[in-house]
């Protein structure tokens, strides 16, 4: 539950342990000084008043002329508690007055002497037979004062040393005395510092428990677990930490899921078993803006092939898609087309059979509507060709095969309910793992993807069909207006000529008055066939306008032009349309011009032709005319 020695706690005991043997030994030092100081000075001033009653005894024992006794009194006096010696040593001076000491007397040793020529009081300390002596000399110096005084017996001046006394007294006893109150003392401070830490403890451990449970929370929610909670362990303020805690978790974990849920609504992904909930959604968040970025490009796109241009582009951007397919359904005509191989435009079957182009229904994508999974089975669908590469799958070693072997992973894409276009991924076995997770973030694309390009074909639908004439099935007048740029293009760059051929039946009007216009109808789908089968089919026929027909003739001389125009002519004229039991026959007059040999302008060239064809009404119909000059000229406009 705690860190290496770094929790609260720890460091309190650490901090607490510290300040406590710092305490005891600050007072167990200073007590010790205390006490030895103390008992110095009570020693001292207990040997200075021993000291005292002893000379003023030895003045009363030589008045009274015991002084020869004064051995068994000093004797007497160690009998005192702690006082081990006395003794009395008298100075040269004295001897030399009263003669040499008697016997028993002590002589001075080395210590005594030093007094007794200096008159300065003596004290020291020293350690005997495990028992701390303390030793006094203090000399006895000649004065007036007292009654009698000194000098009124010894025959010396004031001043002068007379003798000194030296005692030497136990102290051990003290010492003891001092070492049981030193104990006492640091004894009470340490039960008084455990019983602080003891409380100390109560009171931090929950501040202690509660951080680690703070920190383990916090660490949970890192990598995205939310789910962890504090045990509230007080009802002060670190409780109200843990119930806030507690609340903000369980708010990240209620949001956070719910974000996660929606997010994953939208790409469809399925959360993975212990995934970091945050990671995961900030992933899903930030893969939703791009594919929301992406909407707003490809909404923007010009024509279907940047669509899908920029659909490749960014899965290999995303994915690092790099062989793929793009198929369309040309639904009216129970086609497949392929529009782009490995990102480019490309009208090549590469990784599929070449029949699904005329049998849609041999593509699986096509049929199910769903999309075909080979990461799962690699050998669902029959048409896929699996090695594409057959340098390597023919020769190669199996490893190589085994490189070159692709699965497909086919994507419907779904136009007007059905299946409007089809993107194919072509996956390495390497790679299964990589697409099988990008699975849903592809989907996604493809979700934003079908509508737009939905709009786009509906649109290139709507715009071919306003290009033809849904009764024969040929182009309009407007085709050939938005064309003619293009051809114009083509035939400066190949320096070739163009032939403008006007046709326009001859008193059709009277069919339709005499046997109504669905006769007429008839008759005109029955031309616009014949024209097109006397044409070539790189020659461009037109509905001009309503029974007149307009052919451009490509790369043909002005003779074959008019060959054409004769074949035509005559096909009409033998043309035999049976209409409710009635038999239609008609002929018709056609005009020529070439572009660009009778005028430079494309529309001027249209108007020779209609004036030829003019001439040919004139003429008495049912013939071909070629425009000359003489036709009249017209001024291009300008
Ligand atoms: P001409 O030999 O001078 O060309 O005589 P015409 O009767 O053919 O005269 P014109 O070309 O002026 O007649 C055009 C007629 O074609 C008028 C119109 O009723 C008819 N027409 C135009 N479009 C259609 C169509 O879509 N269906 C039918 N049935 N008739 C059409
Ligand atoms: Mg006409
Ligand atoms: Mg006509």
């Amino acid at each position: 539950m705690f860190n290496s020695g770094k929790t609260l706690s720890s460091k309190a005991s650490v901090f607490f342990f510290a300040i406590t043997v710092f305490l005891i030994v600050i007072l167990a030092g200073l007590s010790a000084y205390a006490f030895h100081s103390f008992s110095v000075s009570t020693a001292t001033s207990h040997v200075r008043t021993a000291a005292e009653i002893i000379r003023v005894h030895l003045t009363e024992a030589m008045i009274s002329g015991t002084i020869d006794q004064r051995q068994q009194f000093l004797q007497r006096l160690n009998e005192v508690r702690d006082l081990r010696t006395t003794r009395v040593v008298r100075a040269p001076v004295v001897d030399e007055q009263f003669g040499k000491a008697a016997k028993g007397e002590f002589l001075p040793d080395e210590v005594e002497k030093k007094v007794l020529q200096t008159g300065q009081p003596t004290f020291m300390l020293d350690e005997a037979n495990g028992e701390r002596i303390f030793r006094g000399t203090i000399p006895y110096i000649a004065t007036t004062s007292g009654t009698p005084d000194c000098l009124q017996c010894h025959l010396t001046k004031q001043g002068d040393v007379l003798g000194a006394v030296t005692m030497t007294m136990s102290i051990t006893n003290l010492y003891h005395d001092a070492m049981l109150t030193i104990l006492g003392l640091t004894g009470t401070v340490a039960v008084f510092m455990l019983l602080l830490f003891v409380l100390l403890g109560y009171l931090l451990r929950p501040i202690s428990n509660t951080a680690a449970s703070v920190e383990k929370s916090v660490r949970d929610a890192l990598v995205g677990n939310f789910k962890s909670q504090i045990r509230k362990q007080t009802n002060d303020e670190i409780g109200q930490i843990a119930d806030d805690m507690n609340r903000l978790l369980a708010f990240l974990d209620n949001g956070l899921t719910s974000i996660n849920d929606r997010v994953a609504q939208l790409t469809e992904r399925k959360p993975e078993i212990g995934e970091n909930l945050l990671e995961a959604t900030i992933n899903m968040v930030s893969q939703l803006t791009q594919i929301s970025h992406y909407k707003l490009a490809i909404e923007e796109d010009e024509s279907k092939n940047d669509i899908y241009r920029r659909l490749l582009a960014t899965l290999s951007e995303k994915f690092g898609v790099e062989e793929s397919s793009i198929y369309e359904v040309l639904h009216d005509k129970n086609e497949i087309r392929s529009i782009m191989v490995n990102g480019d435009a490309e009208t090549l079957c590469l990784w599929c059979d070449k029949r699904i182009l005329n049998q849609p229904v041999s593509c699986r994508v096509f049929h199910t509507g769903r999309l075909v999974n080979g990461l799962i089975q690699p050998d669902i669908c029959y048409s896929f060709r699996a090695h594409a590469n057959k340098d390597k799958t023919e020769e190669g070693n199996p490893e190589e095969k085994e490189e070159a072997r692709r699965h497909p992973l086919c994507f419907p894409i779904l136009q007007s309910g059905s299946v409007g276009s089809i993107l194919q991924l072509v996956v390495k076995e390497s790679e299964k793992e990589k697409y099988q997770e990008a699975l849903s973030y592809i989907n996604a694309y493809l979700r934003e993807t079908a509508p737009v390009l939905e709009a786009r074909r509906l649109m290139e639908t709507l715009h071919e069909s306003s290009l033809k004439d849904p009764m024969t099935g040929l182009n309009n007048r407007r085709f050939l207006e938005e064309y003619v740029d293009t051809l114009i293009a083509n035939v400066r760059r190949k320096q070739t000529t163009l032939t403008v051929m006007m046709l326009d039946l001859d008193h059709f009007k009277m069919v339709n008055d005499t046997y109504g216009h669905d006769a007429g109808d008839t008759l005109l789908k029955e031309l616009a066939s014949t024209i097109k089968r006397n044409v070539r089919a790189s020659d461009i026929t037109i509905r001009y306008g309503g029974e007149e027909f307009l052919v451009v003739l490509q790369d043909t001389s002005g003779q074959e032009a008019e060959t054409v125009a004769e074949n035509i002519r005559v096909a009409v004229e033998k043309m035999r349309i049976n209409y409710g039991g009635i038999v239609l026959q008609k002929t018709i007059s056609i005009g020529l011009a070439d572009f660009p040999g009778d005028g430079n302008v494309f529309w001027q060239v249209v108007k020779y032709a209609d004036m030829a064809l003019y001439q040919a009404k004139e003429t008495g119909r049912n013939r071909v005319i070629r425009y000359t000059r003489e036709l009249g000229v017209e001024l291009p406009e300008t």
